[in-house]
């Protein structure tokens, strides 16, 4: 799309706002009551371009490339470079400017993966709007909207396009993102004047904005750039970085390690020349191999490539994390509140029982297949017999947003799945649901809302009735029901009896709706809350199942060894809530407080049972941010999951707010730290335990990095304080930190999660990374790796070995240190040495493969001889050096050895 036209666009239709909807309609040639039709949206599509605002340009790769120069370490080595060649070092500052590139180019690649991750959560969590075409309604990405379609807009949506309200429901929304006005406005259909600014378009619902409350329809007229936000923001430039607390304080810790090692440098350089009398370029040398040694160049990138790695697991296990520290988060986290419809359960409902005032009714079939029969006792019941059952079923069919869709094998429901059991059921009763739909038109309807827990429609049949449809949670229904509908009629209604009935379905588990009826004054249009709260008819009770997950029994049971407390908070039935958390197997299914029982408890008395009971009934949005407030309280780091727009606060207050990827509202999706795409319990408890393998690899890449620099730094301090000769010159060394230990470690991020990885309780949330276990770990292979580079070059020195040699072979030593160390830290406690443990990564293998290639050529291939001063190594030396790095290898497996039955003998104490 040019300006230009653009530009004309807006000046000839700038005023929707003033103008009657109805020739908004007009003007795009739509129907509001069918919408268009497709051949017609794919002429717009083309006209108007997809529903986007243009994305800023992605860096290209060559200004990406460029970027990786801007870092201090680079600088440092810059100038190293630089000085090198002022003194006249040409192969030093060829090898010094090469390493650069490398670093340059493994930098390149890391940001390039960080990228590919970042975009891939990106694009799995495109908005989608519900829209009404061809007479049907869909749910379609929001990039498919073109001018003219008809969009369907409820509580919890971020609106999709610029359009023209149709109508409105108590449609109220928040449009801060245009106007910075916090306060939701109330919406209406009638025209405002021409020149009303943003805030006063009343008639408006404007791209980008919020819907908190209500339901209403509305006409596209403006998409894409075309819309009032794509007008002021042309641009949408997503700058993230990819990083989390942990990574910011590694990022911190090498940017000081770094100006520390300089001054130390400095102090290094005077000492040699001024006190052991070095010449100043010997000693320059000296210093910067010290600095080399001692600055963990590879770690930065390799903790982002780890968590890249971890954010595109998490999403390919359908979590896509939202805010990147969650991550990290998601291995302290020591209670998961759950909903449960759709999450624990399968949320594919079917309605199995009928109670109404002529009997118990059995629903045959399965799923949404609408094939089966009606029992009652024996008695199999033909519904055309039964008014009192078609009554209750076409009240189920009206009283209803869904549509089902499909043919023999395959059905679909679009919208609610309880609402499309109970289209099912109608169908089963032999009801047509577009000619019952005809037949009694809506006029109007309360939307349902988890507040009040049931929805009312307004219905005109040709022959000037009206009446009024209620259904919804029993006891919302039943409290303004005054009689039930039996087989002669109308009958008196006894609530204790009801009661009872409800119950005995909630007991099995079924979820438990009350459908009723009220006749109308012929001429109402408008239906109230008022008119539903007294002189209601009760049709009946429906009881639907949903069965849990089968895969949610078994993550509940995987928390339960992972030290993780799992909690049902529902808006269904006490009774329902508590049988499917008993087929569920939380630890404590028993006791349900219920969100009246909620209301009447204070915090004290509140905060005593949340730590011990597992099942929240009948909760509102409300009662959740309050569960979590006093969960975190008792110091628990809580993750809650939810949906509507209600949930907002309490998943902005959770440590980790959990969104639903297909039922949930972009509200709730904003407001969350992570949305799971499937709505599955089991993908929770699974991101979970890839929360824990990105942290444990993250920890085993530093564990595994520090002490190389530890080794070279304490064997060249050694060289210096003692007046030695360099084990390892600066570019060898180099050499072993940006390309050796870098392609070793890379092979950490790539590692599986460990078997006890959800058997060991959440580690603490303010527990160091480095523990002292861990440090004392450092020390020790920092000590051996300086020990072995140290013995062997003194060693083959006395032997008579050249100084070259020696060097070659103490380098070689180190990494093949490396080598055998990386095999010992994949497993931190445990031991290494077992054949599957040995070989099962793939990407450990590999990374040995390279380096030991890698290797090969610098010890043999002549013109890294040149530029490394290296020297081949003959078959003693080089079975030697293999020798000394399974060494290190045996010595900690001994350790780890030592440490468990150390460990054991402290348990068995009783300590
Ligand atoms: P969860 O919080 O576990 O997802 P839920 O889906 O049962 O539970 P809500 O959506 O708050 O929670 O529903 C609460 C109750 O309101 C339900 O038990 C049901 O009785 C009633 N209800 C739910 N959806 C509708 C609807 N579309 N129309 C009428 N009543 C409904």
């Amino acid at each position: 799309m040019n300006e230009a036209w653009r530009d004309q666009a807006r000046s000839a239709t700038p005023d929707w706002h003033a103008r009657p909807a109805e020739a908004v309609a007009e003007h795009w040639t739509v129907a509001p009551e069918s919408g268009l039709d497709e051949p017609e949206v794919t002429r717009r599509r083309e006209r108007h371009g997809p529903n986007r605002l243009p994305e800023a340009k992605p860096r290209s790769a060559l200004s990406r490339f460029l970027a990786q120069f801007r870092n201090l370490l680079i600088y440092v080595l810059l100038g190293a470079a630089l000085i090198t060649a002022l003194l006249g070092h040409w192969v030093d500052t060829a090898v010094i400017l090469g390493v650069v590139l490398v670093n340059a180019v493994i930098g390149f690649v890391q940001e390039g993966k960080a990228e590919d991750a970042l975009r891939a959560i990106r694009d799995m969590l495109s908005a989608r709007a519900m829209v009404r075409r061809e007479g049907r309604q869909y749910t379609l990405p929001a990039e498919d909207l073109v001018p003219g379609d008809i969009v369907l807009l409820q509580a919890g949506d971020r609106v999709p396009a610029d359009m023209r309200l149709w109508r409105a429901r108590g449609l109220q929304i928040e449009e801060a993102a245009l106007t910075g006005e916090s306060v939701a406005q109330e919406k209406v259909t009638e025209p405002v004047a021409g020149e009303a600014v943003l805030g006063d378009r009343l008639g408006m619902a404007y791209s980008g904005t919020l819907v908190t409350h209500g339901q209403g329809t509305g006409i596209v007229v403006g998409t894409g750039a075309d819309t009032e936000i794509g007008r002021i923001s042309r641009l949408v430039s997503q700058v993230e970085t990819l990083t989390t607390p942990l990574l910011r304080q590694m990022a911190t810790f090498s940017r000081w390690l770094t100006g520390a090692v300089l001054g130390l440098a400095a102090l290094i350089f005077l000492f040699g020349t001024l006190w052991r009398g070095m010449a100043p370029g010997e000693s320059f040398m000296t210093v910067v191999g010290l600095a080399v040694a001692v600055i963990p160049e590879g770690l930065p990138a390799i903790l982002t490539v780890t968590l890249a790695i971890g954010v595109q697991r998490l999403a390919g296990r359908q979590a896509i994390i939202r805010r990147l520290p969650v991550v990290e988060t998601l291995g302290s986290l020591g209670v998961i509140c759950s909903d449960k419809t759709g999450t624990l359960t399968r949320n594919e409902m079917m309605v199995r029982s009928l109670v109404t005032g002529a009997g118990h009714c059995t629903v045959e079939g399965e799923g949404y297949r609408p094939r089966g029969g009606f029992r009652r006792g024996d008695e199999t019941l033909d519904p055309a017999c039964h008014p009192w059952l078609t009554r209750l079923l076409r009240a189920g069919l009206l009283c209803n947003d869904a549509t089902l869709e499909g043919s023999d094998g395959d059905w679909q429901v679009h919208g609610d799945p309880m609402e499309g059991a109970l289209i099912t059921a109608a169908l089963k009763g032999g009801l047509e649901a577009d000619d019952e739909r005809a037949a009694n038109p809506r006029t109007d309807l309360i939307p349902f809302d988890a507040e009040h827990k049931f929805m009312a429609t307004l219905h005109h049949d040709h022959r000037g009735q009206a009446f009024v449809y209620v259904k919804g949670a029993p006891e919302a229904v039943l409290r303004a029901c005054q009689a039930v509908w039996g087989e002669q009629g109308e009958e008196v209604l006894d609530p204790e009896a009801w009661e009872g009935h409800i119950e005995a379905l909630a007991a099995d588990g079924q979820r438990v709706l009350a459908v009723a009826c009220k006749a109308m004054p012929s001429h109402a249009q408008e239906v109230d809350f008022a008119d539903v709260e007294s002189g209601l008819v009760l049709l009946g009770l429906l009881g639907l199942i949903d069965p849990p997950r089968e895969e949610a029994i078994r993550a509940v049971a995987d928390c339960r060894a992972a030290g993780i407390r799992v909690k049902m908070i529902t808006g269904d039935h006490a009774g329902t809530a508590r049988a499917i958390a008993g087929q569920l197997h939380l630890a404590n299914a028993d006791e349900v407080i219920t969100g009246q029982q909620l209301e009447r408890m204070d915090d004290d008395a509140l905060a005593r049972r949340v730590g011990e009971v597992d099942v929240y009934a009948r909760v509102s949005p409300e009662h959740k941010l309050r569960l979590v407030t006093l969960l975190q309280a008792q110091g628990a780091i809580v993750a809650m999951t939810g949906d509507g727009v209600n949930d907002a606060p309490a998943l902005k207050r959770a440590d980790v707010g959990i969104a639903m990827g297909r039922k949930g509202t972009e509200a709730a999706k904003e407001a969350a730290e992570m949305v799971i795409a499937d709505d599955n319990f089991a993908s929770i408890v699974r991101a979970v335990e890839q929360g824990r393998t990105v942290y444990d690899n993250l920890k085993k890449a530093i564990v595994f990095l520090l002490p190389i620099n530890g080794g070279e730094a304490i064997s060249i301090l050694i060289a210096v304080l003692f007046g030695l000769t360099l084990p390892i010159t600066p570019v060898q060394i180099l050499w072993v930190n940006m390309v050796s230990s870098v392609a070793l470690a890379m092979a950490l991020a790539f590692e599986a999660t460990e078997p006890d990885a959800m058997r060991r309780p959440p580690r603490p949330a303010d527990e160091a990374m480095i523990s002292s276990f861990l440090l004392w770990r450092i020390a020790l292979v920092a000590a051996l790796m300086a020990a072995g580079v140290f013995g062997i070059f003194r060693l083959a020195l006395a032997e008579g070995a050249s100084l070259e040699e020696a060097r070659t072979y103490a380098v070689n030593t180190l990494v093949l240190m490396e080598i055998f160390y990386l095999f010992s830290v994949r497993f931190l406690r445990t031991p290494s040495l077992t054949w599957e443990r040995m070989f099962n990564s793939r990407a450990a293998i590999l990374a040995v493969a390279v380096v030991a290639l890698l290797q090969l050529t610098f010890t043999y291939a002549p013109f890294m001889n040149h530029f490394f001063d290296t020297r081949p190594v003959d078959f003693v030396h080089g079975v030697e050096i293999v020798l000394i790095g399974v060494g290190l290898f045996a010595v900690l497996e001994v350790e780890k050895l030592w440490l468990r039955r150390a460990a054991g003998r402290h348990r068995s104490d009783g300590g």
